[in-house]
C-alpha cells in the first residue's frame, strides 16, 4: 500500500534534509502507580517513564491522560463490575483481577484505561501513539482477571468505531492469551484479533476474524507473527485502526510466561515488524506495553530496557515520514480510491 496524500512529501529532494517527524504521543501519569499493591503490573510505568528522564529516547512527547470515566469504563464493563472497582464492594469482584483493593486501585485503573482512550485518538490523528498501560487483556465485561482489572484494549478499539474507524485490529503479542479481550469482542465483526502466545493462561477458541497461536519453540515465534500478518494481508483485510498490547513477558527470563530462546533481539525485531507493518499500511496504531516481570534473575532496569524497545520501534518506524493530521481520513479516501479502481465493494469490516 502507499502512504496516503499526507506522508507522501516526505521524499527530500537533493541536497535537502527530511523533516524531523513529529514526535510519539506517549500517555503516562503519576496515577499510572498510585494502587498500593506493589507489583510490577501497578509500577512499571512510573520505571519506565523514570527511566526516560534519566535516558530519554528521542522523538517521545510525554502527555498525561484524562482518566476514564465511571460512564466510559461501563461501555464495556458490566455498571455493577466498575461499581465494585471503585467503592471495593463486594470485594471478591473488586479484587478478581487478583490485587488487593485500596482507593488508589480504582485510580490506578481509570488512569491506565484513559491512557489507552487518548493514545487511539493521538492515533488517529498522528499515526502512532502509545500509553505505559498494562494489566488489560484478561479482563472481562464483568470481571478482572490475571492482574487486570479494566480492558483498555477494547475501550480503544471502540473509541477508534466512535471516530469513525469501520474495522479495528486487536494485536496482542503477550506471553499469555488474551480470553478476555476475545470475549468482549467477539460478537462484534468489526473488531479483528491477531493473538500469539507462548502460555495457554486464558485461552480461548477463536472465532472468525481472529487467529490464535501458541507458540512452543522460540525459532517459530517471529515466523508465525510474520505468517499471520501476511495472512491478513491475503485475505484482504482492511482495518482504520490497530491497538497493539506489546507484552515483553516472552523474554526467555521473565518467570511468567518466557520461553528460552526469546532475547531482546527476537523483541526487538518483533517491535520493528509489527510498527513497520502498520506504517507501511498508513494504519494508525496505538500501543499498551502488557505483560512483563521481575524475578531475581531479571532485575527491574532489564525489564524498563525490553520495554523502552517498543517505543524506539514505534519512534523508528515514523522516521523519514511525518504523520499530518487526518491519518485516519487520509487512509480511507486511499482504500476508497483502490477499491474503486479495482472495481470492488468496499472492504470495510474484517473477513469473516
Ligand atoms: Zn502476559
Amino acid at each position: 500500500m502507499t502512504a496516503p496524500d499526507a506522508t507522501i512529501r516526505t521524499r527530500a529532494k537533493p541536497g535537502r534534509t527530511l523533516p524531523r517527524p513529529a514526535p510519539i504521543p506517549v500517555y503516562h501519569s503519576a496515577d499510572y502507580g498510585c494502587a498500593a499493591e506493589d507489583f510490577d503490573t501497578t509500577r512499571k510505568a512510573g520505571w519506565i517513564r523514570e527511566a526516560d528522564r534519566q535516558a530519554p529516547i528521542p522523538g517521545i512527547e510525554w502527555r498525561a491522560p484524562a482518566p476514564a470515566t465511571a460512564a466510559q469504563l461501563a461501555r464495556v464493563h458490566l455498571p455493577r463490575y466498575v461499581e465494585a472497582v471503585r467503592t471495593g464492594v463486594p470485594a471478591d469482584l473488586a479484587c478478581s483481577q487478583g490485587f488487593a483493593w485500596d482507593p488508589g486501585l480504582w485510580r490506578s485503573a481509570c488512569a491506565m484505561a484513559g491512557g489507552f482512550l487518548a493514545a487511539m485518538d493521538a492515533a488517529l490523528q498522528d499515526g502512532a501513539a502509545g500509553t505505559l498501560s498494562s494489566g488489560q487483556h484478561h479482563a472481562r465485561a464483568d470481571q478482572g482477571m490475571g492482574f487486570c482489572t479494566f480492558n483498555g484494549l477494547v475501550l480503544a478499539a471502540h473509541r477508534a468505531l466512535e471516530q469513525g474507524a469501520r474495522s479495528v485490529l486487536i494485536v496482542d503479542l503477550d506471553a499469555h492469551c488474551a480470553g478476555g479481550t476475545h470475549s468482549m469482542i467477539r460478537d462484534d465483526e468489526r473488531i479483528g484479533q491477531l493473538d500469539v502466545a507462548l502460555n495457554c493462561f486464558d485461552v480461548y477458541t477463536p472465532g472468525s476474524g481472529e487467529s490464535l497461536d501458541v507458540v512452543r519453540r522460540a525459532r517459530d515465534y517471529l515466523p508465525v507473527i510474520t505468517r499471520r500478518l501476511a495472512e491478513l494481508d491475503a485475505r484482504g483485510a482492511r482495518f482504520d485502526a490497530c491497538v497493539y498490547y506489546a507484552g515483553m513477558d516472552p523474554h526467555e527470563h521473565s518467570v511468567l510466561g518466557g520461553l528460552r530462546g526469546i532475547d531482546a533481539g527476537v523483541l526487538r525485531a518483533r517491535e520493528q515488524l509489527l510498527f513497520g507493518w502498520c506504517r507501511e499500511r498508513a494504519l494508525p496504531v496505538a500501543f499498551g506495553i502488557g505483560g512483563g516481570y521481575t524475578s531475581p534473575r531479571f532485575t527491574q532496569a532489564q525489564l524498563v530496557a525490553l520495554h523502552r524497545l517498543t517505543l524506539e520501534a514505534c519512534v523508528q518506524s515514523r522516521r523519514g515520514a511525518p504523520h499530518g493530521a487526518g491519518v485516519l481520513a487520509g487512509a480511507g479516501r486511499e482504500r476508497e480510491a483502490r477499491s474503486a479502481s479495482a472495481g470492488a465493494a468496499h472492504p470495510g469490516s474484517v473477513p469473516r
